[in-house]
């Protein structure tokens, strides 16, 4: 008989979880003012609001923690990341820094001026709030079939090149680089082929432009990249990195996901004049250039995450997990974006909640529905996301409206999908007793999920 699937780990440390009672979760969702961000942890019992920062370090880079170099100039840490990272991409040039978006809020400074055109497939909202912040325009070349969520094709992150040349053509000296995020976070954790980086880069040279990979989850997409492109089967994962970044004249890097650290992220660049200039603004903003914004310990960590992750067996760990989960959905007929994408399922919650008006939130109560059927966290992608359209103040009904379960890496077992892909079920089941969503009882002017205050509409 074929063996089953089986974790490649085995664990040594265990964290309690808690359950609690449908009713303590009820007084807690009120409390929380139906917005799952203002609830405590520990209200929480399997938590999918994000796979950011919230992954399982490994025995080894536990270990690398004891072994790390707090010199404040020329860390031994920091030699040993700038390592991995120059094998891994072949990026000579390294500037360490808190996170993801202090990456982007450094290089971008020496990049981005006002009245620039940024094109890229759906830019992630940290990386648009930095190229909107400096007054240039973020612009979203992604393929038209990623809006379709039933549909289903194995690179949905993909860039369309003819959007990409029609702004190359009509804006060539307006747009200082391109950015490619892989995998595509805002599409589902849709992948983005090689072919489609090939072609890419192609239309960069051909204009003269160099392109910038959002690389936070850049071993999930290299992993797509082998299961599902021809001709990378027999290649290592980290054969495909690389040959992906040398299609790239540098990246920004949250480490936050495919490094499995808790907190980190870097640039990473082939070009002196780059590093120069974002050397300027890594230092007031960030920290002397050896440490950025990370601990010693914290960048060797990141180093022993970085090699681990770039291993077919991890990451077939993760990806087998994510794609359990859809395949129970999809036992139960729940509606998600397919396929399932590497560190998340997105629940279409325009086609479950089918009696809840969009102005009454949908996505938003169905999170809520979920929490108080098991405790479990998921977080709103929908319309209260998009917020008020700047000018008119309505709310944004034209996108999508979706309710995002992010898997923590190397942290729940397959158990937890079961539980899940039930508790969801249930909430099914009863879909069309839910006739009422939530309304909005505050709001801040700008990103109001986070802080938004609601109640049971027409309660
Ligand atoms: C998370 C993320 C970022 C921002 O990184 P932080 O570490 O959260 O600051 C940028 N781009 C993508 C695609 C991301 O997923």
């Amino acid at each position: 008989m074929e063996l089953p699937f089986a974790e490649s780990w085995k664990i040594k440390m265990v964290e309690p979880i808690k359950k609690s009672t449908r009713a303590e979760r009820e007084q807690w969702l009120k409390e929380a003012n139906y917005n799952v961000f203002q609830l405590e942890g520990d209200q929480v019992y399997i938590d999918l609001l994000t796979d950011s920062g919230t992954g399982a370090m490994s025995d080894r880079q536990w270990a690398a923690l004891m072994m790390g170099d707090e010199s404040y100039a020329g860390s031994r840490s920091f030699y040993q990341l700038k390592d991995v990272i120059n094998r891994i991409t072949g990026f000579d040039y390294v500037i360490p820094t808190h996170q993801g978006r202090a990456a982007e809020n450094v290089l971008f400074s020496a990049l981005v001026k006002e009245g620039d055109i940024v094109p890229g497939n759906s830019h992630f909202d940290t990386t648009k709030g930095h190229i909107e912040s400096r007054k240039a325009v973020a612009l979203d070349c992604t393929v038209d079939e990623a809006k379709d969520t039933q549909l289903e094709i194995p690179f949905k992150g993909n860039v369309d090149p003819k959007k990409l040349e029609a702004a190359l053509e009509q804006n060539a000296d307006k747009i200082p680089f391109i950015i490619v995020t892989i995998t595509n976070n805002t599409a589902g954790g849709q992948p983005v082929s090689m072919a489609n980086l090939r072609e890419v880069r192609r239309l960069a040279d051909k204009y003269n432009k160099r392109v910038i990979f959002d690389s936070a989850r850049f071993a999930e997409n290299a992993y797509f990249i082998k299961t599902r492109e021809e001709g990378y089967a027999d290649k290592t994962i980290k054969e495909i990195a690389h040959e992906m970044f040398d299609l790239a004249d540098g990246m920004t890097m949250s480490a936050k996901k495919d490094g499995i650290v808790n907190m980190g992220g870097f640039i990473a660049t082939r070009h002196e004049d780059w590093y120069e200039a974002a050397k300027k603004f890594c230092i007031p903003f960030e920290g002397y250039l050896t440490y950025g914004g990370m601990n010693g310990r914290d960048m060797a960590a990141l180093a022993v995450g970085l090699d681990e992750n770039t291993e077919f067996d991890n990451l077939e760990t993760r990806i087998h997990q994510v794609e359990y989960l859809a395949s129970l959905l999809d036992e139960y007929g729940i509606p998600y974006q397919r396929p399932a994408g590497g560190h998340a399922i997105f629940i279409d919650a325009s086609k479950v909640l089918t009696n809840v008006p969009k102005e009454e939130f949908p996505a938003q109560t169905l999170t809520c529905e979920l929490y108080l059927e098991a405790g479990i966290r998921g977080c709103e992608i929908g319309y209260i996301l998009a917020d008020r359209d700047p000018v008119t103040r309505e709310n944004r009904f034209g996108g999508l409206d979706l309710l995002r379960l992010a898997i923590a890496r190397r942290v729940y077992t397959d158990n937890h999908m079961k539980v899940i892909a039930a508790a969801l079920k249930n909430v099914y089941d009863r879909r069309n007793e839910i006739t009422r969503g939530v309304e909005i009882v505050w709001e801040a002017p700008l990103m109001r999920h986070f802080t938004v205050k609601l109640k049971p509409a027409g309660k």
